[in-house]
Formats: structure tokens, sequence, C-alpha cells
């Protein structure tokens, strides 16, 4: 009695293991919201002839061999076809770790996708340009625990091109030692080597002496490549323990004057005890190194998008 009760037991839950009733297919979900007018950006990249190159916490990239779709997956977030902003991606749902957005976007997708890049796929030049914010007769901000802004920022500066340089990245300074420099030169030695990121380092001050934290800045018109450098940085930044005042946009001049990629770095306030405490320390500064040269670094790995 006992073994025949055992034997029905392993019969019925063999027979549910081959008609699938044990579990739910993992794509039940899907096939419930893509009916909502919402598919998931696996479907959306079959559908495109692309594949999911890479999903963040903010954004997804789609690639083909001619095209680049980003997709911002915030509330408000845009579509960017090669580099081009499309349309705003609407609802999205994240759902058993799959990512759903509206259907609708691939028809409009695929309207702005081309048999050819949109954008010229420019060739890396390998040279970084790392410029060290003022310098010589021009010192800068004043701390207030005294100290002056041109030395931290040379202090950054060279502990950034050195990571960098070890990297194999080809790192040029606009100056390496405490020496004047115009503006209109410190972009052009950028322009010289078709730098692939030219990155000014400097630091913030303001009469508020309670405001602190780092900002990076780029230009109003900044290109799409210089907002990516922007936004790698200022991850990377975050995780140092430095209050994050994000991107913010600004016609610096050396931000304007330079053709290719630019973004200027405030590191933190030197009008705050707490910011000029950390920004004096020869440790934190090399901390402060390490991040904007992995930033750096994650933005060169992409490139040649
Ligand atoms: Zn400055």
């Amino acid at each position: 009695m006992r073994t025949r009760f055992v034997l029905i037991v392993l019969l019925l839950s063999s027979l549910a293991a081959i008609t699938g009733c044990q579990q739910p297919k993992p794509g039940g979900s899907e096939a419930l919201i893509s009916g909502g007018g919402q598919i998931s950006v696996q479907e959306m990249a079959a559908l495109l002839g692309m594949r999911v190159d890479e999903t963040t916490a903010i954004h997804v990239t789609l690639k083909n061999a001619t095209n680049t779709v980003m997709l911002f997956t915030f509330a408000g977030g845009k579509v960017y076809v090669n580099a081009k902003p499309i349309c705003e991606v609407g609802t999205v749902n994240r759902i058993a770790g799959q990512i759903y957005v509206p259907k609708s976007l691939v028809s409009q997708i695929r309207a702005a996708m081309s048999a050819r890049p949109s954008v010229s796929i420019r060739k890396p030049s390998g040279c970084v340009v790392i410029d060290a914010g003022h310098g010589g007769k021009d010192p800068g901000a004043t701390s207030c625990l005294g100290f002056q802004e041109k030395t931290v920022n040379l202090a950054v500066a060279q502990k950034v091109a050195s990571l960098l340089g070890r990297s194999g990245v080809k790192a040029i300074m606009t100056r390496s030692s405490d020496t004047f420099i115009e503006l209109e030169e410190r972009a052009a030695v950028a322009n010289r080597c078709d730098a692939d990121l030219f990155v000014s380092i400097h630091a913030d001050s303001c009469p508020n002496s309670s405001t602190r934290g780092f900002t990076i800045y780029v230009s109003r018109s900044a290109s799409w490549s210089s907002r990516r450098a922007a936004s790698a940085i200022v991850k990377s930044l975050a995780k140092t323990g430095l209050t994050s005042r994000g991107t913010q946009k600004a016609d610096y001049r050396v931000l304007v004057q330079t053709r290719g990629p630019a973004v200027l770095i405030e590191l933190g306030y030197l009008s705050n005890i707490s910011d000029a405490g950390l920004l004096r320390d020869s440790s934190f500064q090399s901390r402060l190194a390490q991040a904007i040269a992995r930033g750096i670094s994650d933005f060169l790995g992409r490139i040649a998008l």
C-alpha cells in the first residue's frame, strides 16, 4: 500500500514536470505586460535587430552594427538614437529583474535608426588632457584653512595623470608646476592632440560656508560625449564620500574652447571647513584622483560608440 502511494506520487510529480506545471514560466509576467502596451527591453532589442549591450540603474544601451540606442529609464528620461534625442522613455516598469518600456517606442526608434550611424565614429587619439586650474600669479580661491586652490588642483591633477599613465592612457598635463597658463592655451593643448577628453580640475568657494560637495561642469551646448564623461566621473566621485552636486552647465572658457569632450571638476568647497580639511589631506587627494581616473577610464572604455 505504502509502495503504491509512493509510486503514485512519483508518477504525478513526473507528469507535472513534463507538462511544465511545477514552475511558472519565467516569461509569464513578460507576456502579460506585453499585452498591456509594454515590452521588455530584450523583446524590443529583438524586434529592432539589436542586442542589449549594457543595463545600469539609469539606462539601457542597445546596439547593432550601425546603431546605438540609449534609453534613460528614470522619470522623464530620454531615448537617444545615435546620440540624438528622439522622445521621452515614458512609463518604465521593473518586474522580476526585467525592464519594461512602452511598445510604441519600437516604431519611433526604428524610424530614427539608419543604415549608417548619423554620428561619425571618431577614432580615439588615446590622449587625455588633465588641466590643473589656476597656477603661478593666479592662486584661485583661498581656503578657510589658509591654503590656495592652485596647490590642491595641481596635487590632484598630478595624481590623476600618473594613475592614467600607469593604466596606459597618454595623459598630458597643461601645467605640471606652479606656473601661470592662459585659459586659451589650456584648451589649445587639448585641441592640438585631439584629446579624447579634457578634464579641468578646480576647487570651489562661496560666501555660504555651509555649502559643500563636488560639482562637474559641462558647457551649455555640451556634446553627448561630454555629458557621458561628466556622469561617469560624478558616479565615481560620489563613492569617495564627498557630497555630490551632480552635473551642472556653465560656459567656462576652457569648456567652450575645447573642440572634443570637456568637463570641469570642482572638487569641493574651500569655504567649507569639512571640504577644505579633506582637500588639504594628501591621502584624500589620492582617493579623489583614483575616483576621477576611474571615471575617465569608464568613459574612455565606451568612446568608440
Ligand atoms: Zn578655480
